[in-house]
């Protein structure tokens, strides 16, 4: 059994029924559908036919929604040839009618006033760098940068402003709309792009709350951390998000690519201290769109990824557009397996928690019981999620089996390192939650008879602050 969850990015390659069923026995646990492509119709075709699988293969399969975000675009109607050294004006479609026709060449921002944001010093990068500008003379409406070497400005390519402080909303109009449809689906995961600071979470659940009333469980927000601004208020960026995602592609065009992996490790390592799921996406396996096997260097990129003990390692265009989804994710697992029996996998002892609760001491207790005695599995009772991913944030290599009586939390549990939902809805006999999770580890082949495993009863509904940990032999 892996312990290190895989995330699948959904497109025409993998959006039929035998494709997904495919997948999810190849090891995805967590579909993505990625809403900067794709109209509602397609999305909830998909939605519907992950739904339908999970529940034919009996597994939690959750489905993250991961919005475009407030990504700044070329708004020139033709391509624009710059060698290096030349000056060019800057500005955005909010001024474009009163410019002065001083200078030949513009290039137009499609973001409304969001030339105010620029200053003298300010890089301007485009298409995934593939044009570097910094800032030279900023006027009223309008910069000048200079370009750093020859490129070529094309419509509607991307645009990082990595020094700038944007101040854009979260959520732009397309966001609000694509979030209104994914909450009516109910998924489980809502990915945010281009978050700065922790307010942009606030900003984004305060929405979700407007749209599903104040009382309603939402889903679970991953924050991807994509810009400079966000590795600097990632600490504050922790304490509010649900989980968090290392989008190292617009990270690579924000901070310079050379500091990526450092990036990654930090980023986990503050993620599992917040006790914060974490994924590592973007071009782990990127050689297999079009090739039946991985390179070396992605073998390499995936194992230090699980060694890191991140929670979820991510495929994108790999599942989405590839020759070979469920080969990818495959080969993806068979990585992951080999690397987690490996000794130079554990870790154990070099994590601290930063949640400093009774319970979670209570919950490294149990921890260490089954550290001590080499047992099986622990089995544990998680309503919310809280206990079972406190469990796994001290990454015991074992499995972490847990009964839910929620279908939010067993689905949201998905993405969660080394645990193992199982959906319990009979809530008027919780005392045998136990029992029951021990029948389906058997069938799972997960538990043998002589097996021992910690039993760890967190907080039974209606019984004030019951918290056992015990020993079982199974029978
Ligand atoms: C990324 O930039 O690495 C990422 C995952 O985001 P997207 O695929 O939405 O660009």
């Amino acid at each position: 059994m892996k312990h290190t969850k895989i995330v699948a990015t959904i497109g025409p390659a993998s959006e039929t029924k035998e494709m997904l069923t495919m997948l999810a026995r190849s090891g995805m646990n967590v579909a993505r559908l990625n809403f900067s492509h794709g109209s509602y119709e397609w999305h909830k075709g998909v939605i519907a036919r992950i739904r339908e699988v999970g529940e034919e293969l009996g597994m939690p399969i959750g489905i993250l929604a991961d919005m475009q975000g407030p990504r700044i675009r070329i708004a020139n109607g033709q391509a624009l040839s710059l060698p290096k050294g030349q000056k060019v004006r800057v500005s955005d479609v909010a001024y474009a009618e009163g410019l002065p026709k001083t200078m030949e060449e513009t290039i137009l921002l499609d973001t409304r006033q969001i030339t105010d944001a620029l200053a003298v010093g300010d890089e301007i990068l485009i298409d995934d760098r593939a044009v570097i500008l910094k800032v030279v003379e900023k006027n009223d409406q309008s910069v000048v940068a200079e370009t750093i070497r020859d490129g070529i400005v094309t419509p509607r390519k991307g645009v990082n402003l990595p020094d700038s402080r944007l101040g854009l909303p979260i959520l732009s109009d397309k966001d609000k709309s694509d979030l209104a449809f994914v909450l009516g689906e109910g998924v489980d995961f809502v990915g945010l792009s281009f978050v700065g600071t922790a307010e942009d979470i606030k900003d984004a659940k305060a929405e979700m709350h407007r749209v599903l009333g104040e009382k309603h469980r939402l889903p679970q927000i991953v924050a991807k951390i994509e810009r400079k601004e966000a590795v600097k208020n990632l600490d504050k960026i922790l304490k509010v998000t649900d989980a968090v995602m290392v989008a190292r592609g617009d990270l690579g065009i924000e901070m310079p690519e050379t500091e990526v992996a450092i990036l990654q490790k930090e980023i986990i390592r503050k993620s599992l201290m917040a006790v914060k799921p974490v994924i590592v996406a973007t071009q782990m396996m990127k050689s297999m769109v079009e090739n039946a096997t991985p390179t070396r260097a992605e073998v390499s990129d995936v194992t230090n990824a699980v060694i890191d003990h991140c929670d979820a390692v991510m495929l994108s265009e790999e599942t989405a557009q590839g020759k070979y989804p469920a080969e990818t994710v495959a080969t993806m697992k068979d990585i992951i397996e080999r690397t987690e029996e490996s000794p130079l996998d554990d870790v154990y002892g070099a994590m601290a928690i930063n949640v400093e609760t009774s319970y979670a001491v209570i919950i490294r207790s149990a921890y260490e019981l089954a550290k001590s005695f080499e047992a099986k599995a622990v089995v544990l009772l998680s309503m919310s999620g809280l206990t079972a991913r406190l469990m796994s944030h001290f990454r015991p290599e074992l499995p972490i089996l847990v009964a839910t009586n929620s279908r939010e939390t067993y689905r949201q549990l998905a993405l969660v390192w080394g645990v193992v939902p199982y959906l319990f809805e009979k809530s008027h006999e919780f005392a045998l939650f136990d029992d029951w999770v021990i029948e389906k580890a058997k069938e799972a082949k997960l538990l043998a008879v002589k097996d021992q495993i910690v039993v760890f009863l967190g907080k039974v509904p209606g019984e004030d602050a019951a918290r056992l940990v015990g020993i079982r032999e199974i029978k």
